[in-house]
């Protein structure tokens, strides 16, 4: 049988054994409904209460913080926007984004123009980083909102958030933060990044799919965009998803205790993944920042070849990779992320990225060294492209 091995951790990570136990008994045995006064529901109603504690820790956020559970990072995302958008429209209808960010960015946004507001998207450097004159000269007095990706899930890059928020703060602009690709990865502290509101998914942090919150601090006004029942504060109606969310809460605790080792055990992985392509492949490219990167990420461009070939080829040999966004790759569009870091359309087409899991060990990382120079190789050989004159 063909040993299988994940790479492709961003498209989706296992539960994590310890979040599932945990939440096997609001299956059947605490099936209460949040929303009931009886015994049941007040049961239920604790644990969601607990499950944003959780979140409240992991984040170091407060109390007076809302943790608003979602039914993953898109609804969280186009709440946020679409939400904070009409709840401030009498102050201004300019939003600032980036051009690398997600389509649960991009794509509310795009809805947004059509009700009349107007979106900036700030160009980013060859690594993926956030020009941040770009960013200050975007600012006008019609500014309501900057919305930003704390790191980009395909390439990697970790933005300057420190500076970014500095830029937000002294415009007095609300800053929100798309963490899903950085949280449990990086140490995040609410506070200190002064974001407004942040989205969070709960697959990313082991947890089980169809969870995400959106944390809206204290002072940030936003509008359901999701009306009924009035749960979750008013602002997200609909029967909780209590074993989900008793999950994700779980997944944010292992995540805050297990940061500074998951890291390590990452960055360690990813760098020695890193070495072993770059430099010893010819026409072989790292995208994405070379140290201001997230631990699980290596997003490698090999010219002259396309990444779904590359991708079919490895998976014959048992290993699990994706090539442009996870959560695009159906498409055969070039990644609008590396279109824009100044990759030009042909190489953006030969990109592979491989995100890591706590599961992935050392010899993952030596198995799939050896298996793919020969793969690039016979790729090459087909290629009308190659050898370049
Ligand atoms: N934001 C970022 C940065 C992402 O990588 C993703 C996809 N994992 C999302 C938002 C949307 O997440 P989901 O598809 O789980 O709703």
């Amino acid at each position: 049988m063909v040993k299988r091995v994940n790479l492709n951790h961003a498209a989706g990570n296992p539960v994590d054994k310890r979040v599932l136990k945990g939440m096997l008994p609001y299956f059947q045995e605490f099936y209460g409904n949040p929303s009931s006064v009886h015994f049941a529901g007040r049961q239920a109603a604790k644990a969601v209460a607990n499950a944003r504690m959780q979140i409240v820790k992991l984040l170091g956020a407060d109390l007076k913080d809302k943790i608003v559970f979602t039914s993953g990072a898109t609804e969280a995302n186009n709440l946020a926007l679409i939400g904070f958008a009409y709840r401030n429209r009498r102050k201004g209808n300019h939003i600032i984004t980036s051009e690398v960010e997600h389509l649960s960015i991009l794509n509310p946004l795009k809805f947004l123009v059509k009700q009349g507001f107007e979106v900036t998207r700030v160009p980013v450097d060859k690594h993926g980083v956030l020009k941040l004159e770009a960013l200050k000269e975007a600012i006008t007095d019609q500014t309501i909102l900057l919305s930003i990706q704390h790191a980009n899930n395909e390439v990697g890059t970790i933005q300057p958030i420190q500076e970014i928020s500095d830029i937000a703060q002294d415009a007095k602009i609300p800053l929100h933060l798309d963490a899903v690709a950085s949280t449990g990865q990086v140490p995040i502290n609410l506070p200190d990044v002064g974001a407004s509101l942040m989205t969070l998914s709960s697959n990313d942090l082991y947890g089980p799919r169809g969870v995400g919150a959106l944390v809206i601090r204290r002072g940030t006004s936003i509008q359901p965009i999701l009306l009924g029942g009035g749960q979750e504060m008013g602002l997200r109606s609909g029967s909780e998803n209590v074993s989900g969310i008793v999950g994700m809460g779980i997944a944010a605790e292992i995540a805050a205790d297990e940061l500074a080792a998951n890291s390590r055990h990452l960055t360690g992985l990813r760098d020695r993944l890193i070495n072993g392509i770059i430099g010893k492949m010819e026409h072989t490219y790292l995208n994405g920042h070379p140290t201001d990167r997230l631990p699980n990420n290596a997003n490698i461009r090999f010219s002259f070849i396309e990444g779904e070939a590359i991708t079919l080829h490895l998976s014959f040999q048992g290993f699990l990779v994706a090539t442009s966004s996870a959560c695009t790759s159906r498409t055969l569009e070039p990644s609008h992320v590396l279109l824009s870091m100044g990759v030009d359309e042909a190489e953006a087409h030969g990109a592979l990225q491989l995100t890591l899991g706590r599961d992935n060990t050392e010899n993952h990382i030596d198995w799939f060294i050896e298996v793919l120079p020969p793969i690039i190789g016979r790729l090459r050989e087909m290629s009308p492209l190659y050898p370049p004159s």
